[in-house]
């Protein structure tokens, strides 16, 4: 078969987005502008995963954090013209912010938050890492809906303990996109 330059160039670039998100029992993922738990466990398995790689994240969630995440190229989104931060690229649509991943060569990009972000980047989202912390917690931010067509590849329980405040299950799921 010949495959059109077009076609081509699509199946060397193909990056994968994905999502990964902590969420409690009743759907909260934050609280007052930060997270709501104390989940060591969890912050390292979610630098292992993103080390390396482009993350993409919304200005509330960059402010919480308070410094570009080392060792990742971030891609903060803003609608604010002109914005500027030091160490990120700040784009004011998440295509764009997609696009200059996939353009670098990336194979994987991550999509790390807020609700907002999440909102708008799920569709495009073919890979899930989801954190279910084993609790009803107060909060003022939720997840917004995951969408249809996930399969459960990978799940594994940890206990809670002296650094992580609540019990959480660790799944991936993945599911295809009709697009790409
Ligand atoms: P976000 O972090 O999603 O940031 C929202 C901001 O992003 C908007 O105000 C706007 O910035 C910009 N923005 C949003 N959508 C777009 C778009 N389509 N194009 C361009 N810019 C856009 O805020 P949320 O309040 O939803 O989430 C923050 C909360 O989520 C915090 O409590 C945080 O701790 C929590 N969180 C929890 C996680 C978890 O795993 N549990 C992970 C990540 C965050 P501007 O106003 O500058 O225009």
């Amino acid at each position: 078969m010949i495959l059109t330059q077009r076609l081509r160039l699509q199946l060397r670039f193909k990056m994968l987005v994905s999502c990964i998100v902590a969420v409690s029992e009743n759907g909260v993922i934050g609280k007052n502008g930060t997270l709501p738990w104390r989940l060591s466990s969890d912050l390292k398995r979610f630098k292992e995963i993103t080390t390396g790689h482009h993350i993409i994240l919304g200005r509330k969630n960059y402010e919480d954090i308070g410094r570009p995440l080392p060792n990742r190229i971030n891609l903060v989104l803003s609608r604010k013209e002109n914005l500027k931060i030091e160490g990120c690229e700040v784009f004011s649509s998440l295509e764009h912010a997609i696009n200059f991943a996939k353009e670098s060569g990336e194979t994987e990009c991550f999509i790390i938050g807020g609700a907002e972000i999440y909102k708008a980047a799920m569709p495009y989202c073919s890979r899930l890492y989801l954190t279910k912390v084993k609790a009803e917690i107060d909060g003022d931010v939720f997840m917004p809906s995951l969408g249809e067509g996930w399969t459960l590849e990978r799940e594994t329980s940890f206990p809670a303990d002296e650094k992580n405040q609540y019990s959480t299950v660790f799944q991936i799921f993945e599911r295809s996109l009709e697009n790409g």
